[in-house]
Order: structure tokens, then C-alpha cells, then sequence
């Protein structure tokens, strides 16, 4: 049998009764969109992140979206600020900035964990820069204490894309509640992850909370009132029951994972294969086990001819995409190269033990370099 790079039906089959019920509790009530069961997620997840405020939405995007849309209509942003994002990130951070006419800045991140480089943002701050948008990538928090006292310096908004990093956390602090706000995906394949798409806004900023929430409902506040030119974005009732069921097990899927983690980093040892840093271990929620080789595609289809299947997040980064060809001669040597380096090793909450031996087995057993 193969070792799948993640089994969806196996992570939700395990709370497939709860999840039911819950299905079939919104399916009776008869009311599918902004209910009871939004309400009450959004007040479950905010305490989760520690956050006085959550917002659902549809999806990750639009959180970081209508984050940078709430504070351009709060006076805080203007089209044309730019906003320093890192380079190897999912195109999605690069996406939320350039639908609202801000311009992303890519910064180079630090090989060693993935994350953006807080030693080379001052050199990236200019006369229109506004905003920093920290990704934890891989579900590993970025330096939020370094990147907190470089935003408070030059006065630049914080925000988190936490897609990868629910549960995330440093000195008890959660991913999400570091920034002035933050952007969560619950896409299935997220750490906590929904049946379909959604996503979550969470913030301590009341103002941004009240704006994103009518935002996201044609921009009202009251039905038939439209202060602003909002979108349709919402969580609707049957997402927000599958993610109150699926919050309660998230501190023990993240457990697993930080176990399927910890052997892997104990027990894989080549000369051709980095393993991902980590400070302590709160600091990952390890969303993504993510190695780097120079022999990346040769490590891959090795992999393959056992059975163990693999990933690449991401093969081309955003700058170098047609989408956004106008950035494509930034020099980003650092991100380019850990494009072609990175290869993500099946990592989830229901990988049993004996494909755990298996990946780490194939991992030994590539050859030397030929
Ligand atoms: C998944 C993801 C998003 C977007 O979330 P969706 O729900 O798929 O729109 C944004 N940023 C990062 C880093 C992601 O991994």
C-alpha cells in the first residue's frame, strides 16, 4: 500500500458521527447562511486564537482581503502602498495585496526556516511601504517578535497569513494573535480544515472586525442598508458546524503531527537531505514537513518508486509567475533557490506509525549522489 501524501477521508472519517450530526442540525434548522452556528464559531475560534474578534469569510483569500480592504477604507492603506511580503510564499499572500491595487515587495526568507527574513526587511522599508504581511509558512510561526518591533519602528501595520499555522504558538501566544490581524484558510487540506472552502478574519481591532463583517455581506451593516461597496464572502452555517466540531480535536491533531515531526527529524540522517529548523516546539504546528535537496526531483521520484508520495510547495514562485511578470527580474536568489530545493514529505494527524518508518526507510535509502 501506498503512503498517501494526505488522506482527507481519513482525517474527517474519524469524527464522521459528530460531523453528521452537526450536518444534520443545520440541515433541520433551515437556516444556511449567517446563523446561529457562524455566530458561534466565530466566537469559539477567537477564543482559540486568544483574539477578541473572528470574522468568517469564504476562503483564506478573501480573509486577506478584506483585512487590506478594511484598512484602505479605514484610512490606514492607500492603492499603491506596497507591502512587504515573502518571496517564497503561496501565491495567494501576493494575490489579497495586488486585489486591492497595493503592491507586494517580495523580502528574501531565511533558509534555515522558511519564513521571511527579518533581518533584511529595514532594507526592503520605503517612502510607500505600509505594511508587513508575516506568512507562517508551513504552520511555522515567523519571527513576530522581531517583525512586531520593526512595524512598531516605522509604523507599519502587521498582518499575519496564518492559512498554514492554526494552533501555532510562542511564550502562549497563538498564531493569529500577534499582527493587528490576521487571515486563517480552512480549505480541507488546512490543519484545521473545513468540507469546502472558508476562511476566517481574527483581530483585536474592533473597527477592523465591524468593517470586515459588513464587508463581507454587500457591505451592510443592516439588511437593505449599504454604507459600503462590500462582496459576498461569508462562511455559511453547514462550514462553521464542521469547524466547531473540528476545533475541539485541533490541539490533538497538532500533537500528532508534532510527533510524525519530532521521528522524522530524529531519525532521517543524509547528506543530500536538509531538515526543516525549529526553535521550540510550539512554534510549529507543522501543517507542511518540508526538507530541502539539492537533488530534489531525483529525492521525489525515488520516493515515488517506493510508494511514498510527495509534494512541492511550491514549484514556481509568485515573482516568477505570468500572473505577475512585471516582478519577474526581481532579483530573489534566496527564494529561488529554495523553489527548486523543497520537497514536503506526507505529514498529517492520521499517518500511522508504520508509514512513518516507511518514509523515513526511504528517505536512508536514497543513493548517493551519482
Ligand atoms: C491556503 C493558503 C491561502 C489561501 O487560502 P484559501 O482558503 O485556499 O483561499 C493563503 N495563504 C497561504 C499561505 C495558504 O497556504
Amino acid at each position: 500500500m501506498d503512503v498517501p501524501f494526505l488522506d482527507a477521508r481519513a482525517v474527517n472519517a474519524r469524527y464522521a458521527d459528530e460531523l453528521k450530526a452537526a450536518a444534520a442540525r443545520v440541515i433541520d434548522s433551515g437556516w444556511y447562511i449567517l446563523g446561529d452556528e457562524l455566530a458561534a464559531f466565530e466566537q469559539e475560534f477567537a477564543a482559540y486564537c486568544g483574539v477578541r474578534h473572528a470574522v468568517g469569510v469564504g476562503n483564506g483569500l478573501d480573509a486577506l482581503s478584506l483585512v487590506l480592504r478594511g484598512y484602505k477604507e479605514l484610512g490606514a492603506l492607500t492603492e499603491g502602498d506596497e507591502v512587504l511580503v515573502p518571496g517564497n510564499t503561496f501565491i495567494a499572500s501576493f494575490l489579497a495585496i495586488t486585489e486591492n491595487r497595493l503592491a507586494p515587495v517580495p523580502v528574501e526568507p531565511d533558509p534555515a526556516t522558511f519564513n521571511i527574513d527579518a533581518s533584511r526587511v529595514e532594507q526592503c522599508i520605503g517612502p510607500r511601504t505600509r505594511a508587513i504581511m508575516a506568512v507562517h509558512l508551513y504552520g511555522h510561526l515567523a519571527n513576530m517578535s522581531a517583525l512586531a518591533a520593526l512595524a512598531r519602528k516605522h509604523g507599519l501595520l502587521l498582518i499575519e497569513d496564518a492559512a498554514q499555522a492554526h494552533g501555532a504558538s510562542c511564550a502562549g501566544i497563538r498564531a493569529g494573535a500577534f499582527g493587528d490581524a490576521a487571515g486563517f484558510s480552512f480549505f480541507p487540506a488546512k490543519n484545521l480544515g473545513a468540507l469546502g472552502d472558508g476562511g476566517a478574519v481574527v483581530t483585536n481591532d474592533a473597527a477592523l472586525a465591524a468593517r470586515v463583517r459588513a464587508l463581507r455581506n454587500y457591505g451592510s451593516e443592516l439588511k437593505y442598508v449599504h454604507p459600503f461597496r462590500g462582496v459576498n464572502s461569508r462562511l455559511d452555517e453547514i462550514q462553521a458546524a464542521m469547524l466547531r466540531v473540528k476545533l475541539r480535536h485541533l490541539d490533538e491533531d497538532i500533537a500528532r503531527r508534532r510527533s510524525v515531526a519530532r521521528r522524522y527529524r530524529e531519525s532521517i540522517r543524509h547528506p543530500d537531505i536538509v531538515l526543516p529548523a525549529v526553535g521550540i516546539e510550539e512554534q510549529h504546528a507543522w501543517h507542511l514537513f518540508v526538507v530541502r535537496s539539492r537533488r530534489r526531483d531525483e529525492l521525489q521520484h525515488h520516493l515515488q518508486a517506493l510508494g511514498i508520495h510527495s509534494q512541492v510547495h511550491y514549484p514556481v514562485p509568485p515573482h516568477r509567475q505570468l500572473a505577475y511578470a512585471a516582478l519577474g527580474e526581481l532579483p530573489l536568489p534566496v527564494t529561488e533557490q529554495l523553489h527548486r530545493e523543497v520537497l514536503s514529505l506526507p505529514i498529517s494527524p492520521t499517518l500511522d506509525d508504520e508509514a512513518v518508518v516507511r518514509v523515513i526507510e526511504g528517505c536512508q535509502a536514497f543513493g548517493d549522489a551519482p
